[in-house]
C-alpha cells in the first residue's frame, strides 16, 4: 500500500525517513535498528530458548544477511554481536553460529521478495497461541486493520523448519503479504525497512491478543470491509509502519545505549 504523496501526514512521516551517503551508514544504520528490534523483542517477551530472528538485508550483498547469533539473549544483543550470512547458510562476519531455522525461513523470505529489506519472526505467546486456531485475523480493531487482506496462513506444521523446501513453501504462503501466520509455531512478518518488519511482528502480536480476548469474552463486531480498507490505507502502508517503530527505537535506545555498541 502506498500513501497519498502531498498530504500533511504523508510529508510529516516522511521526514523521519533516513537519507545515506554511502553504502556503509547505510549498513550501519540497518545494524543499529537490527540490535533495537531485539533488545524491544526481548522487554515484550518476545523470547523462547533459542527461538526467534530478526534478519536485515545487507544493502551491498543483497544476497546476503544480517541476523542475530544462536543462543544469545535477545536482553544482550548489541550491533557489534549481528553476524552476516550469505546464501549458502554460511557465516561470513562474526564468530558465531547462526540458527538453521533463520537461514532456512529468512533466507527463502528474502529470495523470494526483493523489496524486503527485513524479517521478523518468534514464538511470542498470542501469536503462537492464535497460531493454532489457523486462522486469519479479523478486523476487529484500528490497529488489527493494518493487516486486512495483507496476510495469509502457513497452514502445513511438520517440526522444526530445517528443510530448504518448507522455507520456500513458506516464502510462497506469505506470496506478496506483509505477514504469515505459521500454523501451531508463530508469526512471521516483513518491511521495506528493519523498522517496519519490527513494528509489523509488535502490533501484529497484540493484535492477536486482543482477539483473544475479544473472542474469550463474547462475540466481537467487525469492522465492515469498507472501513476495513480505508482503515488498512491509512495504518497498514510501509511508511505508516516505520514511522510507528520510531516511538520504540528512541525509547530502547535511552534505556539500554549499549545495544549500540
Ligand atoms: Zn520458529
Amino acid at each position: 500500500m502506498t500513501e497519498a504523496k502531498g498530504t500533511e501526514w504523508f510529508d510529516a512521516m516522511a521526514g523521519y525517513l533516513p537519507k545515506f551517503a554511502t553504502v556503509e551508514e547505510e549498513r550501519l544504520h540497518r545494524k543499529q535498528r537490527l540490535a533495537a528490534a531485539f533488545r524491544i523483542f526481548g522487554k515484550f517477551g518476545f523470547d523462547e530458548g533459542v527461538a526467534g530472528h530478526i534478519t536485515a538485508r545487507d544493502p551491498e550483498l543483497l544476497d546476503h544477511f544480517w541476523v542475530n547469533p544462536l543462543a544469545v539473549s535477545f536482553h544482550h544483543i548489541r550491533v557489534s554481536d549481528l553476524i552476516l550470512v550469505n546464501d549458502r547458510g554460511e557465516v561470513v562476519e562474526g564468530n558465531s553460529y547462526v540458527n538453521t531455522a533463520a537461514f532456512v525461513i529468512h533466507g527463502q523470505v528474502h529470495a523470494a521478495r526483493p523489496d524486503v529489506i527485513a524479517a521478523a519472526h518468534a514464538h511470542s505467546v498470542h501469536g503462537k497461541s492464535w497460531s493454532t486456531l489457523r486462522r486469519q485475523l479479523d478486523p476487529l480493531t484500528q490497529d488489527a486493520c493494518a493487516f486486512f487482506e495483507d496476510h495469509a496462513v502457513f497452514d502445513d506444521y511438520t517440526g522444526v523448519v530445517l528443510d530448504l523446501e518448507e522455507g520456500k513453501r513458506i516464502a510462497h504462503a506469505l506470496g506478496n503479504h506483509k505477514a504469515v501466520i505459521l500454523s501451531n509455531h508463530g508469526l512471521l512478518t516483513v518491511g521495506h525497512s528493519v523498522d517496519e518488519g519490527a513494528w509489523w511482528f509488535c502490533t501484529m502480536e497484540r493484535s492477536c491478543q486482543a482477539q483473544l480476548l475479544a473472542e474469550a469474552a463474547g462475540t466481537p463486531v467487525l469492522i465492515d470491509p469498507e472501513n476495513a480498507r480505508l482503515t488498512a490505507g491509512q495504518v497498514g502502508t510501509h511508511l505508516s509502519g516505520f514511522f510507528s517503530f520510531q516511538p520504540l527505537y528512541e525509547r530502547i535506545v535511552r534505556e539500554q545505549p549499549d545495544l549500540l555498541d
